[in-house]
């Protein structure tokens, strides 16, 4: 394998404990994670994507045994519904990993708990706290809301044992330094923030393991120690570098990916920020192992208005998908819910934008130009004509767009992104409206009318291959149809081949519903 060290991306998702069906907040993150892999892979650095199901959890064991079933079966099937989930996204990760069942995943564990050893970071004493079940950690009483957790809204319970722990205070002035100069970036004001307050803070040592008893013996045991089993956080960290076969023989992925990769982006929801801004880069840095360079934080979803876990609501992605298709649900999510801030999901606007900014906007934009070419040009790519100014104007804008999309997916602003293939969109239906080429043709004006074609169709075929990382579907069905050079060509303005029979197609996007339909309220 010839990977180029100077130029890899690593992008992950968090990996969801599987103790309930796959919901929208996750669809958002596998999306996120999905567009900024395409979008790294495009240009040719060497690129590995994983997401993954983390099966470890406390949580699942008490789900299993609530439905009588076993906890490794009732794991696989619900996995099997995230990585379902991930296929119907058309999310292009490169690896599933499972923390229960992938042969990897262990053997890294013990590798890291076992650097963390040799470091003198670990060391047994018995504790009590709070623990909460739902985070899988044990809390302070001044976190607490009221004295519950402020994730779950739950009482923690009480729990004396004696645990490993983790020398955390020793990693506290150097995580604080990398955070403020920016050397571990993490793309989320209210998380950075958070993460730094916590830092200049009294920093206490972390418990890293559980009793085997009390984790029903669903787990890793700790290396050495039977009686405990490793903290499931502990565990799904690892994954990280377990995907890249950290502990194992064969270490190429992990030399082109971990240590020689350019970037390192872990794409995760706010919520679990602590954990992988001073947790993990702790335990690497106790392992000798580099740290991540980028957090995406995403925030959370509400639907219609109200927080998913307290109204009790969740909201299926599936059957959306089923009906709307992979991508009219990524776009929602991309463009509509800012990439690090929280978003609201509604059927309405989701319906709404997908009928006005997609079938309307995009979709409206292809099969005018098709159908004009059809008629203008026996439907085959006309040649260039004299440039006015008109034409040279959306040239420029569309020779800018690479650019735009580059930079802001590089600042972790996907729907900025996003935005800016639509602002060309939009741009290039309001050129075909200004230069009216079925008017030309109608006059007989044929050069003309061939040069604004060929101008349309060069634009769309930017906005198709800058579309890719986000609508990969819609983007393949319109390069198929211009016949478009591989994405992974360096091409210029004029890139489509003159003379060519177009493809034929149908709509790229269905309206939801009738053109000047009212919804009904
Ligand atoms: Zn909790």
């Amino acid at each position: 394998m010839s990977i180029d060290r100077t130029g890899t991306s690593y992008v992950t998702t968090s990996i969801p404990y599987v103790n309930a069906s796959p919901h929208l907040g996750f669809a958002l993150e596998l999306c996120i994670a999905d567009a900024l892999a395409r979008h790294r892979r495009r240009r040719r650095r060497g690129l590995r994507f994983v997401t993954g199901t983390d099966d470890h959890s406390l949580k699942n064991v008490l789900a299993a045994e609530r439905a009588g079933v076993p906890t490794w079966r009732w794991v696989a099937e619900h996995a099997a519904a995230f990585e379902a989930l991930g296929a119907a996204l058309d999310v292009s990760a490169d690896d599933f990993l499972r923390t229960s069942a992938s042969p990897g995943h262990a053997p890294a564990v013990r590798a890291l708990w076992t650097a963390c050893a040799a470091r003198g970071d670990l060391y047994r004493r018995s504790y009590r706290g709070l623990y909460c079940v739902g985070c899988e950690r044990f809390y302070e009483p001044a976190e607490l809301a009221d004295g519950r957790c402020p994730e779950h809204e739950l009482a923690p319970e009480p729990v004396e044992e004696e645990n490993w722990f983790f020398r955390l205070s020793r990693y506290r002035e150097p995580l604080r330094a990398a955070i403020e100069e920016g050397r571990l970036r993490i793309v989320h004001e209210g998380a950075r923030e958070e993460t730094l307050a916590f830092l200049r803070g009294p920093v206490q040592d972390i418990s890293v393991s559980r009793a085997a008893a009390r984790a029903r013996g669903w787990g890793l045991a700790v290396p050495g120690d039977p009686s405990q089993v490793v903290w499931v956080w502990f565990g799904a960290l690892s994954y990280y570098v377990a995907a890249l076969g950290y502990g194992g023989q064969d270490r190429a992925l992990l030399e082109a990916f971990w240590h020689g990769a350019a970037e390192r982006v872990h794409v995760i929801g706010k919520g679990i920020t602590r954990f992988h801004a001073v947790f993990w880069p702790a335990f690497l840095a106790s392992a000798g192992l580099p740290w991540p360079t980028d957090l995406l934080v995403h925030g959370y979803l509400t639907l219609d208005g109200a927080k998913i876990s307290k109204s009790g609501r969740t909201l299926d992605p599936l059957p959306i998908v089923a009906r709307h298709g992979a991508d009219a649900l990524r776009y929602f999510l991309l463009r509509h819910v800012r990439t690090a801030r929280d978003g609201d999901f509604s059927l309405e606007r989701f319906t709404a934008a997908h009928d006005a900014e997609l079938a309307n906007g995009l979709g409206n934009l292809a099969s005018r130009l098709f159908a004009l070419v059809e008629r203008g040009s026996s439907g085959r790519v006309p040649p260039a004509g004299a440039e006015e100014p008109d034409d040279a104007a959306l040239r420029a804008a569309a020779q800018a767009l690479p650019g735009e999309v580059a930079t802001a997916v590089d600042g972790l602003a996907l729907d900025d992104a996003v935005r800016a293939v639509f602002v060309l969109v939009d741009r290039t239906n309001r050129y075909l409206n200004r230069t009216v080429p079925w008017d030309l043709l109608r006059r007989g004006r044929q050069r003309r009318a061939e040069a604004v074609l060929r101008t349309g169709l060069e634009a769309l075929h930017v906005i198709a291959r800058e579309l890719e990382p986000f609508l990969p579907a819609a983007s393949q069905a319109l390069r198929v149809r211009l016949g478009a050079p591989p994405l992974q060509a360096d091409v210029g303005w004029n890139a489509l081949p003159e003379g060519a029979l177009l493809g034929s197609g149908g709509q790229l996007f269905e309206r939801s519903r009738p053109e000047g339909a009212r919804s009904s309220g």
